[in-house]
């Protein structure tokens, strides 16, 4: 007999203090994929889903997938484009005999702070209190008692950057087969500290995440656990489950797991205040010296990263001031990725490829935080539709193809600066390379992402820097929390 499993996945990390709504056409800019779409578009790659539909070859499953719908993050999603992403995810979930799914974790839908809860609550009335549902998970996820509950196993990801949603797809897949065939039971518990913040943010080279990450492997290998998820949290939710957390998933009876996951914890918030060296920034005059002193017979770029503007976090985008900065200081054969603004690409197509033009750019979601509009003199050196193939090992996925739709490059002195319809941090090569921007042979390159961007660009770089130039992910951005269980490290002072 065959089995049949529901896969697919829906991805969305909130930051509830963006004033900007996820709706549906958010989705569709990231990428919204139903039923037979999603097999063309995954199978091949080094995705999760791509994973899956190698396992279900290898275990003789048919799958029913759906949707596949990914939106950069950004504000809370709309009760209708989770209801609706809802209703297409279930709608293939009738008849399953289990899932192995992908989601987020850090989704907040208006009217269900717990938006995996929620769907994992949903899927488990359909599926039955037997089913195994497999579900992998981003490390930034804000883990909640609701999806501990309501999922067998929660697998999240043990690499930042995220690079390893394939091989966790895999280790799931196993758990399923394993259910199907009566082997094990698995089960997942949880545990948390009051705790905002910690696990360093959830870098993986060194510190409290790398050390939980290799304890729960031994675990793992030693078959005290099948499962032991780590995971540091999103804290630009505003909600009562924010934080850190630690799920073990064990067959069966759970009284060991539960001691596994508080150890875990403790150790947890025994080391919150841990902060990894490569979250230190420098002011942007320092990297522009910097980038200016290296600039001539540079074989490598260095590379400029702005956090406080880094859509992956859900920031705007469109901050100005770096770029302005870079331009005043006359950089040569330096590349800037990017200003999300769809006015101005349209601006210009209008003038044309190899003309020059008055452009105004960005600058106009929050215009009091990392610059307000730009206006340049610029040369459209070119057009495209967006869409790329990614060279991985980002999020991405080495091998799928993205779009961040209409976008061109154009050059400003030496500067050559991305310009893109739809919002996504800079991770991958070929979104610089997709424009005629050379990554190798550049001097600096400036991009906006936190720390995604070290998996393809740390390579490349003869260094890398980062900067904090404003935006709604700034350190010194406006976050007031009102939703948090109180008393929270580190707004609380807390005594355990
Ligand atoms: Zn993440």
């Amino acid at each position: 007999m065959s089995f049949r499993i529901l896969t697919g996945e829906i991805e969305h990390e909130a930051n509830t203090f963006s004033k900007v709504p996820t709706t549906l056409e958010g989705f569709r800019a990231g990428a919204l994929l139903l039923g037979d779409e999603i097999p063309a578009a995954r199978r091949g790659t080094r995705t999760a889903l791509g994973a899956a539909f190698e396992a279900a070859e290898k275990f003789g499953w048919t799958l029913s997938h759906p949707l596949a719908a990914r939106a950069t993050p950004g504000g809370t999603v709309t009760k209708e484009a989770f209801e609706q992403l809802c209703s297409w995810f279930l709608s293939g979930a009738g008849g399953c005999d289990g899932a192995l799914i992908n989601l987020h974790g850090a989704m907040v839908a208006e009217g269900y702070e717990d938006a995996e809860g929620e769907i994992l609550s949903r899927l488990r009335s359909v599926l039955g209190p037997d089913a195994p549902i497999v579900v992998t998970l981003d490390l930034h996820a804000n883990v909640t008692e609701k999806m501990a509950a309501n999922a067998s196993a929660l697998i999240a990801v043990r690499t930042y950057p995220h690079i390893d949603y394939y091989e966790r797809t895999w280790q799931g897949a196993e758990l399923v087969d394993r259910s199907l065939r009566g082997e094990i039971r698995p089960r997942t518990v949880i545990a948390k500290r009051p705790m905002l913040e910690g696990l360093d943010y959830g870098r993986t080279q060194v510190g409290p995440m790398r050390e939980l990450i290799d304890r729960g492997e031994a675990l793992e290998a030693a078959g005290k656990a099948l499962v032991v998820s780590v995971c540091a949290g999103f804290s630009w939710s505003d909600i009562s489950d924010v934080g850190p957390s630690v799920t073990v998933t064990a067959d069966g009876d759970t009284t060991e797991a539960q001691r596994i996951a508080e150890g875990f914890m403790d150790h947890a918030w025994e080391t919150r205040a841990f902060v990894s060296t490569t979250d230190t920034t420098v002011s942007v005059a320092e990297a522009l010296e910097r980038a200016k002193a290296g600039e001539a017979g540079a074989d490598k770029p260095l590379v400029i990263a702005d956090m406080g503007d880094n859509p992956g976090g859900g920031a705007y985008g469109d901050t100005t001031d770096l770029l302005r900065a870079m331009i005043a200081a006359d950089l040569q054969n330096a590349a800037f990725h990017a200003i999300f603004d769809p006015a101005a690409v349209q601006a210009g197509i209008a003038i044309g490829v190899g003309n020059k033009g008055r452009i105004l750019l960005g600058g106009k979601h929050a215009p009091e935080m990392g610059g307000g509009p730009l206006e340049v003199e610029a040369q459209i050196v070119s057009i495209t539709d967006g869409c790329f193939r990614c060279y991985g090992p980002s999020f991405l996925g080495g091998g799928a193809w993205r779009s961040f739709g209409p976008s061109l490059m154009l050059r400003v002195g030496g500067i050559e600066i991305a310009v893109i319809s739809r919002r996504e941090q800079t991770v991958d090569l070929a979104q610089l390379s997709s424009l005629g921007i050379d990554p190798f042979h550049c001097a600096t390159i400036a991009l906006k992402s936190y720390y995604h961007f070290r998996a393809a660009f740390e390579p490349i770089a003869r260094e890398v820097i980062k900067v904090d130039a404003g935006g709604l992910g700034s350190a010194a951005g406006p976050r007031t929390y009102r939703h948090v269980r109180r008393p929270i490290w580190p707004l609380d002072d807390i005594q355990l």
